[in-house]
């Protein structure tokens, strides 16, 4: 399925693509025939490996370094998307990091850190791309958040109120860009087999899960796709969709 049959020529930006949930879902946008622009800050073999991936698939793809969390490099990163392909259509805000530990010891650096990239990240970039999708009266803008945003973690204080301040921009975002023809949703993941959760002990986490297994990239890839599509997700916006094998149901 394309993006668009209207428009078969989409571009699609997705931050921290190079790895895990952001390397799927960039994998999925370009299958479905969208030119990706592979994001990443310091893996620059992986990110690499995705457009070599791509190419290989048919597909059409290269990569920018660039430090979410910093609006200089955010603001040329857009910026040169729209000079090298005239055109900017989807934004996953999908970069994010965890910086563990118990609120009582957690350091103002992490609590800071986790804030600048998950959160302030996400409006870096949403308001790089605003300018011209409202010109062109159209744009989907879809942010990872997460399933921690809705139900709180232990140890987790600084990245779940990062992913519960998603919400409350991408809802935000969806009210004030709705006029224009812009979407804005995000998808809340459960636990999903990526770096960022190799180290976690899987036996309480999957008595918690009711499908019984952690989720795949390519499972929260699937929905970001849909939310992509035109028209199959034209009259969605400021939704927030989990991807969660039913962990947390509301
Ligand atoms: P991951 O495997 O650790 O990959 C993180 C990605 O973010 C990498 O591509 C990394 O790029 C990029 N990144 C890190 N810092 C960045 C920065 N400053 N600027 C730009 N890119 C940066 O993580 P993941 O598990 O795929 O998670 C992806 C998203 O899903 C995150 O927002 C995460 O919070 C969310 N999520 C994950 C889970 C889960 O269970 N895995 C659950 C819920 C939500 P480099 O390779 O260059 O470092």
């Amino acid at each position: 399925m394309t993006l668009s049959p209207s428009s078969p020529e989409q571009v699609a930006l997705v931050t921290g693509a190079s790895r895990g949930i952001g390397r799927a879902i960039a994998l999925h946008l370009a299958s479905s025939g969208a030119t990706v622009v592979v994001n990443y800050a310091s893996s620059p073999e992986s990110a690499e490996a995705v457009v070599a991936a791509i190419h290989e698939a048919g597909g059409r793809a290269w990569s920018h370094r660039a430090n979410v969390a910093e609006e200089e490099e955010v603001e040329a990163m857009v910026k040169t998307v729209l000079e090298r392909e005239g055109r900017l259509d989807v934004l996953v805000n999908n970069a994010g990091i965890t910086r563990d530990g118990l609120l009582m010891r957690m350091k103002s650096a992490d609590w800071r850190q986790v804030i600048d990239l998950n959160l302030t990240g996400v409006f870096l970039c949403t308001r790089a791309v605003s300018r011209s999708m409202l010109k062109a009266r159209s744009g989907r803008i879809i942010n990872i958040t997460s399933v921690v945003a809705l139900m709180g973690n232990p140890g987790q204080a600084n990245y779940s109120a990062s992913k519960a301040g998603v919400i409350g921009l991408t809802r935000s975002s969806a009210a004030e860009f709705a006029s224009r023809g812009i979407t804005v949703n995000a998808v809340a993941p459960g636990f999903i087999v990526t770096d960022m959760t190799r180290d976690l002990d899987q036996g309480p986490i999957l008595a918690a899960i009711p499908l019984g297994r952690m989720g795949r990239p390519e499972d929260v890839a699937g929905v970001v796709h849909f939310l992509a599509c035109d028209p199959a997700a034209a009259y969605m916006t400021g939704q927030v969709l989990q991807v969660d094998g039913g962990m947390v149901m509301r």
